[in-house]
């Protein structure tokens, strides 16, 4: 049985008090998420200070990024090393920001998932079309190239230890979410993808989180969807109230299984 996992990616946002402050609020909560995976992604100036709120609890502690190298010369980045001393457990890669502002390449993202693997970090895969790719008729295509060349190199034992996340373009900070049955149609896509590239078993036990402007109104939705085992939330989840109405969200859905 897959857990929901709903993680909030803060991006370029809150000061080191703002964050404390968010995660002491939420630390507060913790009971009402039972059985509800949650993680937050601050930015890393405030990695240290909220693994300090959150350290002894059940929520989980993540980076927006992770460096493909342990250390060495590599001006601005951080290693999964790095990340794993100030208490992350998990880090995005690929997210389409990076992959669309920075240029980053699946061969790049690639090493950086393997780089968090070989640090036990479990990376947080991030992938998706652009709007002229759906249009175009090409998710899958594009959605599966992706894969393809992030997973390189990787085994079911891999995948195991990962999370994948299928985020729109067209959806992200749009306020534009794809439909439930959109999502569904992708997540199934890469779940089939995945039984082929590695294990039947491995791709039913895989997590895929589906991103791209969810809310706390359409998250049930979403997550009730059969193949939809949580949510990667960006601009809701930089407000106390709506991250934990789309956890409880994903509470109620648990709950109903
Ligand atoms: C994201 O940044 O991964 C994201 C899904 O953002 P938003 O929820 O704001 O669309």
């Amino acid at each position: 049985m897959r857990k929901k996992f709903i993680c909030g990616n803060w991006k370029m946002n809150k000061t080191t008090q703002e964050a404390c402050q968010f995660a002491s609020e939420i630390r507060g909560m913790e009971k009402k998420f039972e059985g509800v995976e949650v993680g937050i992604c601050p930015p890393y100036t405030a990695l240290q200070a909220v693994h300090g709120v959150l350290d002894g609890g059940s929520i989980l502690l993540g980076a927006q990024d992770v460096a493909w190298a342990q250390d060495g010369a590599y001006t601005g980045e951080v290693s999964p090393l790095m990340l794993k001393e100030v208490g992350c457990t998990f880090a995005l890669v690929g997210h389409s920001e990076r992959r669309t502002l920075l240029d980053e390449s699946d061969e790049l993202i690639n090493r950086k998932l393997l780089s968090a693997l070989q640090f036990n970090m479990t990376p947080l895969l991030c992938v998706g079309e652009s709007l002229d790719e759906r249009e175009r008729g090409m998710t899958e295509r594009v959605v599966e190239t992706q894969l393809r060349g992030c997973l390189a190199g990787t085994d079911a034992k891999a995948l195991s230890r990962m999370v994948i996340a299928y985020e729109p373009v067209w959806a992200i900070g749009t306020g534009r979410n794809a439909t439930p049955h959109e999502a569904q149609e992708v997540h199934a896509f890469v779940r089939r993808f995945l039984a082929g590239r590695f294990e039947a078993e491995a791709s039913q036990d895989a997590q895929i989180l589906y991103g791209g402007s969810v809310t706390p109104k359409n998250a049930a939705a979403l997550l009730a969807q059969p193949d939809i085992d949580g949510a990667l939330v960006g601009g809701a989840s930089l407000d106390v109230r709506s991250f934990t109405d789309i956890i409880q969200a994903a509470r109620e859905i648990a709950q109903a299984v």
